[in-house]
């Protein structure tokens, strides 16, 4: 029988609420709607030196803006807060304990420089870059010893040496294939005792009954070793589905030297959420026919994985403004009122309740 649907965005709190995740979060969205499933929202942020606060909640504010609520959070009750890995420690400290156990992974004692030492050698001879699994060779009662000892290390994924791992992505329509000999021994648990992305992700998506995990393509390399994982704890994958990343207009990889990314940028500078949601969907793919001026929530029934385009959608800051303009035109007048009220009184010109007492004033202003 098949899961039922349980989708997420996962995204890392570290700068500016960036424009690819409003698109990934509103395809994920609309194919839990379509599908009776879920659709949760988690932060990653277990890089410590990178994750703030204050990028968390413009994470938070920007999808609120948008509309593109989540349906869970960990408070059960109380108000729907995202899941946070830096609260989930306990999970991926368990889980790597398991690999260790099972062989699918192994204690790495290789200090800061002699990890440079062999970069540098690496370089220097052109050859493959990527730990020489030296640790890997190391007898598990004499790590166990260095352990009690109070020596510091970390825990890396044990890649079978030979062979190649394939799986299906369910927008290519095809099978992606990645040889063995390619992929790192990737470290898993830090020295600090907090997991990696990819520990913690597959670990989150194997708790959280994550059915199909619908993210952009530069995450490509790294599913063949989450793949690896799932098949060392002995769970079911979900389905992978990779999206085409956003373009500059000079098709490199969106980027805001070239393009504004902030979701913030886009509502200080007066795009509705309306226009800019439009704009994705059609990036993506998700216009039926030749229809482009849509209201979004028509994809919450019907759509399919299929629906996605794989080549690379351009994002167009021209074409976004025309768009906008559309919405302007349409936008109701009592949807409109109270975002422009708030907006004077933000800007500080009139307060909401001195404009709501000259109801029938502000009213025509705003018409
Ligand atoms: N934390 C990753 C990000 O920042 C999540 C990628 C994924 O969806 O697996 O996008």
């Amino acid at each position: 029988m098949a899961r039922p649907v349980r989708v997420r965005i996962a995204p890392s709190p570290t700068g500016e609420p960036h424009v690819g995740t409003a698109y990934i979060a509103l395809f994920n969205r609309a194919f839990a709607r379509s599908h009776g499933g879920q659709f949760l929202l988690r932060i990653e942020d277990t890089d410590r030196t990178r994750s703030t606060k204050e990028s968390e909640l413009a994470i938070l504010e920007s999808l609120r803006w948008l509309g593109l609520s989540w349906d869970e959070g960990p408070d059960a009750g109380g108000p729907c807060g995202p899941y946070r890995q830096s609260e989930r420690t306990e999970h991926y400290q368990r889980a790597a304990e398991e690999l260790l156990e099972k062989g699918a992974a192994y204690r790495c004692f290789c200090t800061a420089e002699r990890l440079e030492k062999m970069r540098k050698e690496q370089e220097a001879t052109k050859a493959r870059p990527g730990y020489d699994r030296l640790c890997r060779r190391l007898d598990p009662a004499e790590a166990h010893r260095r352990v009690a000892a109070g020596e510091p290390c970390v825990v890396r994924l044990a890649v079978p040496p030979e062979g190649a791992t394939e799986f299906a992505d369910g927008i290519r329509g095809e099978n992606v294939r990645i040889a063995h000999e390619e992929i790192d021994d990737q470290v898993l648990l830090k020295s600090d005792g907090f997991p990696t992305y990819h520990l913690a992700n597959v670990v989150d998506d194997h708790l959280m009954g994550i059915s199909h995990v619908i993210r952009a393509e530069e995450w490509i390399p790294s599913t063949p070793k989450h793949v690896l994982l799932y098949r060392a704890f002995g769970w079911e994958p979900p389905v992978f589905a990779h999206m085409p990343l956003l373009r500059n207009p000079d098709r490199s990889k969106i980027s805001k030297r070239k393009n504004p990314t902030s979701l913030t940028w886009y509502r200080a500078a007066g795009f509705l959420p309306e226009a800019l949601l439009n704009f994705l969907a059609l990036l993506g793919g998700a216009a039926e026919g030749d229809e482009e001026v849509f209201d979004v929530s028509k994809l919450d029934s019907g759509f399919e994985l299929s629906r996605i385009k794989t080549s690379a959608p351009v994002f167009d800051l021209k074409k976004l403004e025309w768009m906008n303009g559309q919405h302007l035109a349409r936008i109701a007048l009592d949807v409109v009122l109270p975002r422009v009220t708030k907006a004077i009184a933000a800007a500080g010109l009139a307060s909401e309740a001195a404009l709501a007492a000259r109801g029938e004033w502000t009213h025509r202003l705003v018409d």
